[in-house]
């Protein structure tokens, strides 16, 4: 495992390059809003009924649900490293099957197959991430996943706008084969990446780990103290690990992880819930409500896309600094404001209405544009408040407070909720969007203050923690506001001590 590559040596690299799997997870995420309003496709699949085209949709999600389950077991058993390559081949082979397509059957098909090779990766990518990375900057680092996902999502909406204006079947399929290109990348980059120094110590292969760690942290310095406390410390947690009971799924279900399991399964629920998909998915509808039609309309989209973009980064380069509660916190209270005001503005300046073909908007604000241009501004607020807190937070934090034995099983079920929230609401909103209009804002701010409150009271501080730490955190018995000011860093005492003991030799010489 030793490289000669300095790249490969460099946590930022093989963090950033793992991410390439969240950009597969964004271009699955807009991979159908820009093609599904044009005639080309419609004529193509035949016009698909509302609930057929909502299965279209939906597929993918309930493949990358089954995905994320998979993962767990896989993280373990092939590595987390195989288990990326694993789901590289797959994305690819589901996108030459959905360019391919020839009916609606094809197109599903590989729309499930694609959602698999998503779920694979956008559990695995977040625990490579956080297992090859320093504490320091592990937040950091598993949020340039969430950056990654935005990207997707951006250059696939732009992809679809630009190939809308093409008169042939390529105004789809180019957009679906496309697709293929961040798949191999991400094929041929992560074959020359090292395994997670966590997962080679777990199976038993020390050398290997040891030389990763200290391939990542000290130049290739196997003596260097930091290595050595980390190393120790892997050790330490894995002794006692096997100390305990098998490592089966009934273990997430029992005292103590049954805790941490269900905080980070709510945690990617309440995610969904803040109704970011709503915008992400049917932001055309909101703008819709708010009187925008026709071409403004897609461009006013756009503009929430790269905003999404834009205010990941702050996330990127404070978390470690600001720690997650904060984050969290301010982030879903801003969002509940957001949305109340866009429910109370709809609600008082909208009025039924009918646009066109279109069934979903029933309700819309005509001949007000202050209103309509605040229903805007809120929209976009709420996609900024999201983006530099929730966004990143809710798959860093789960990746984080797992100890090694359970991990990837956890932390695939925790992906596994947010999936199965995204396909529920993928098919839910359409319908509340007709039939209680704006109301449906209010039921998304009232989910925010809820998770405002489950988090204030639920969910410790993990920021500056070693993994190996969280266990100690966790059975403090401290309440959850109180666990920023905890005083452990057992890592950086044993760091000290190495150290320390280094020091007194060479004075002693
Ligand atoms: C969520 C996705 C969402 C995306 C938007 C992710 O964290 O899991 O469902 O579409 O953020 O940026």
């Amino acid at each position: 495992m030793s490289t000669k590559y300095k790249l490969l040596q460099n946590v930022y690299f093989l963090g950033g390059f793992a991410t390439m799997g969240g950009m597969l997870f964004g271009f699955d995420i807009s991979s159908m809003s820009g093609v599904v309003g044009t005639d080309r496709y419609q004529d193509y699949f035949n016009r698909p009924s509302s609930s057929l085209q909502g299965g279209i949709v939906a597929s993918m999600a309930a493949g990358s649900f089954c995905g994320a389950l998979l993962a767990g077991p896989l993280g373990d058993i092939i590595s987390r490293r195989r288990t990326i390559m694993l789901a590289s081949c797959i994305w690819i082979i589901g996108s030459i099957i959905q360019c391919a397509a020839v009916g609606v059957s094809m197109l599903i098909v590989g729309r499930i197959i694609n959602g698999i090779a998503v779920g694979l990766a956008s559990m695995i990518v977040p625990v490579y991430q956080s297992e090859i990375a320093p504490k320091e900057i592990r937040g950091r680092i598993v949020s340039l996943q969430q950056w990654a996902i935005t990207w997707g999502i951006l250059i696939q909406y732009f992809i679809q706008y630009g190939c809308s204006f093409i008169d042939s079947d390529a105004a789809f399929r180019i957009p679906w084969g496309i697709q293929i290109v961040p798949g191999a990348i991400l094929l041929a980059g992560i074959s020359f990446f090292p395994y997670s120094p966590r997962w080679l110590a777990d199976k038993g292969r020390n050398e290997e780990a040891l030389e990763v760690l200290a391939n990542l942290r000290a130049g290739g310095n196997k003596s260097d103290p930091a290595v050595l406390a980390e190393y120790k410390e892997i050790q330490d947690a894995i002794t006692f690990d096997k100390t305990l009971a098998a490592r089966s799924y009934a273990e997430l279900f029992r005292k103590p992880a049954l805790r941490r399991v269900f905080l980070g399964m709510t945690l990617q629920s309440w995610s969904q819930l803040t109704g970011m998909n709503v915008a992400m998915y049917y932001i055309v509808f909101i703008f819709q409500g708010a009187g925008i039609v026709g071409n403004a309309n897609l461009q006013a989209s756009s503009i929430q896309y790269v905003l999404n973009v834009v205010m990941t980064i702050p996330a990127i380069l404070f978390i470690d600094k600001w720690g997650r509660r904060p984050v969290l916190l301010i982030g879903s209270t801003f969002m509940a404001l957001w949305m109340f005001l866009i429910g109370g503005l709809m609600g008082k300046f909208g009025e039924p209405a009918i646009l066109g073909n279109n069934t979903t908007t029933t309700w819309a604000i005509r001949n007000n544009d202050a209103a309509s241009h605040a229903v805007i501004a809120c929209s976009y607020l709420f996609v900024c408040s999201f983006a530099i807190s929730w966004g990143p937070v809710s798959w860093t934090y789960p990746a984080e407070i797992y100890p090694l034995r359970i991990r990837s099983k956890a932390v695939s079920l925790s992906t596994a909720s947010n999936w199965a929230f995204n396909f529920a609401l993928a098919y839910a909103v359409p319908p509340l969007l007709e039939s209680i209009q704006f109301r449906t804002y209010f039921i998304f701010g009232a989910f925010c203050v809820a998770m405002t409150i489950h988090i204030f009271f639920m969910f410790p501080e993990t920021k500056g923690r070693t993994l190996e730490e969280m266990d100690e955190l966790f059975n403090a018995d401290v309440p959850a506001w109180k666990t920023r000011a905890l005083p452990i860093s057992k890592a950086e005492s044993d760091v000290e001590q190495v150290m320390e003991t280094k020091y007194e030799k060479a004075e002693v010489r």
